[in-house]
């Protein structure tokens, strides 16, 4: 039978070219579990390929004029707004995410990354400094590109991460070889094609597909110089450590377990669209959810209320129905996995189950015959949770949220802080000295008040402790793609004559 989508294979050298390897792989639909494509694997021998095709296109890219890169990567970026809702609907199909979605955020927030790192290298952004030592000498940088880079991505947003770490790399004047995650790899060929069709040279993007064992060729490889990577914790100590066999530069965007901190004089009703939202976006698979929700005493029974009177608006169906705003899970061993912390959370951890469950949702008995076998979960509540519990220490990524509550605000800021993650953390409150005051001893990365889960381009997003190395976007995230030469001019030749004088 025909699938949906017609072969994916790799990019390089500026357009698709095949694979060497017979071994394939298929992508598959997560709201029905049918296949949409079937893809190969790349071999090394593609990698290798795709690696010289980038190391080939690197001196002239790298001296092409910043402003001139700049023009190229805006007309990427325009060339993705047009294309907004077919990319948006591939996304869906790859992902399970709703169309209401991927239609306003995934390849959105994706251009305006491009745009912005377009803009600030464009802008002079990548001017190094100088400083006057004294009348007759100074010390210039300047910021160079540090040659092929490798991007792997996760599969929750994957356009999305594509341009997260294509678009500063390429702007730096980077080359890239880009890998997918083996669950979502629809988005990355016609991500090639649109650079391309901007005007990007051949090489200067280039896509291979495969599992981890691709990932772990690409990372290990002696012509690589940089790996930006995102992906769970336990995935990213292996990167780290295959990159520092070559003393390669890493970027880790990994794993966490967020604490959403409810003050005590919060409004209950904004606490409770806060923690919704960092909850069951994207059915929960996101990296800076916030599942750890601390509720002070007096404010449980009213929190609770108004959640459960608000959960109504969580509403799963046809994926293109803009009404939609909760998709299946991505895989069916990501869903079983989910499952699996559900009922260790009514089993063993014995938390109180106030919503959803492992059942399958009921909504699904009156749904189209196709619908039935997709990777549906009902989005979950447990209250009286405790800090030992599984599902409250361990990152979960779906849609469970655990409800904790607090007595002291001290209190409440050292069991937020008591993980070895350090991804996200947020405060809701009326009070601005207080909300200032919590964020400053929170350990994390990205911090919000009175809002959860916008990551703007000029955010610099980035996890503390084991959550990941080094940030991506916002005026710093640049830098991640550059390295430093410094020069120091000396017109007085004093120290030339050190050793020629008594
Ligand atoms: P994984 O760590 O399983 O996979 C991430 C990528 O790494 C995939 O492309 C995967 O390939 C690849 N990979 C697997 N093994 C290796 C290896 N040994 N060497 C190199 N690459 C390898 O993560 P998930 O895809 O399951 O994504 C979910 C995780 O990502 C969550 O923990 C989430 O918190 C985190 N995340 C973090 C974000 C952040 O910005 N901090 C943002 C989004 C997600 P394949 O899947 O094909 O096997």
């Amino acid at each position: 039978m025909a699938l949906p989508y017609p072969l994916r294979s790799l990019y390089y050298d500026g357009k698709p070219q095949s694979s060497t390897s017979d071994h394939t792989f298929q992508s598959i639909d997560p709201s029905t579990s049918l296949p949409l494509a079937e893809i190969h694997t790349s071999s090394h021998s593609d990698v290798d390929a795709a690696i010289t095709s980038a190391a080939r296109a690197f001196p002239s890219w790298s001296a092409t004029p910043a402003i001139q890169r700049s023009r190229i990567l805006l007309k990427a970026a325009a060339i993705l707004r047009e294309r907004n809702n077919t990319l948006a609907e591939i996304e869906t199909k790859d992902t399970g995410k709703a169309f209401s979605e991927t239609s306003t955020v995934d390849v959105v927030t994706g251009a305006d990354v491009l745009e912005y790192f377009a803009n600030l290298v464009g802008g002079g952004g990548l001017n190094g400094e100088t400083a006057q030592l004294r009348p007759d000498a100074w010390v210039y940088t300047k910021k160079e590109a540090l040659g092929v880079c490798v991007g792997i991505g996760a599969w929750n947003y994957p356009i999305q991460i594509a341009l997260w770490k294509s678009a500063p790399c390429l702007a730096a004047g980077n080359t890239m070889v880009y890998k997918a995650s083996e669950f979502t790899p629809l988005h990355s060929t016609l991500l090639a094609e649109v650079y391309s069709e901007a005007g990007l040279p051949p090489g200067v993007f280039n896509v291979v597909q495969g599992e981890g064992e691709v990932g772990a060729y690409l990372t290990s490889h002696p012509g690589v110089a940089k790996v930006s990577f995102t992906g769970q914790v336990s995935t990213g100590q292996k990167v780290a450590a295959s990159a520092a066999g070559c003393m390669k530069y890493v970027t880790m965007e990994l794993g966490g377990k967020s604490a959403l901190i409810v003050l005590p004089d919060a409004d209950v009703e904004q606490a409770v669209d806060g923690a919704m939202m960092a909850n069951y976006y994207s059915s929960g698979q996101v990296c800076t959810n916030g599942t750890r929700v601390f509720v002070p005493e007096g404010m449980k029974t009213a929190f609770e209320e108004a959640l459960l009177r608000k959960m109504q608006y969580v509403r799963s169906g046809d994926l293109m129905d803009l009404r939609t705003n909760f998709g299946p899970l991505v895989s069916k061993p990501h869903y079983e996995k989910v499952l699996s912390y559900i009922k260790h959370g009514m089993e063993i951890d014995k938390a109180k189950l106030i919503y959803g469950g492992p059942e399958k949702p009921k909504w699904l008995q009156g749904a189209k015959e196709e619908l039935k076998n997709g990777f549906w979960v009902q989005p979950t509540v447990f209250t009286d949770c405790r800090d030992d519990m599984r599902i409250v220490k361990e990152e979960i990524f779906g849609p469970v949220m655990s409800i904790l509550t607090y007595k002291t605000v001290e209190e409440v800021i050292e069991r937020a802080n008591n993980t070895t993650l350090g991804l996200a953390a947020g405060v809701f409150t009326k009070d601005l000295n207080m909300a200032h005051k919590v964020i400053a001893q929170l350990q994390a990365g990205i911090t919000w008040v009175n809002t959860w889960g916008e990551s703007p381009a000029e955010m610099s997003v980035g996890g503390w402790k084991m959550s990941g190395v080094g940030v991506e976007n916002g005026r710093r995230g640049i830098e991640a793609w550059v390295r430093n030469k410094s020069t120091l001019i000396d017109m007085g030749g004093e120290v030339a004559t050190v050793f020629s004088k008594l």
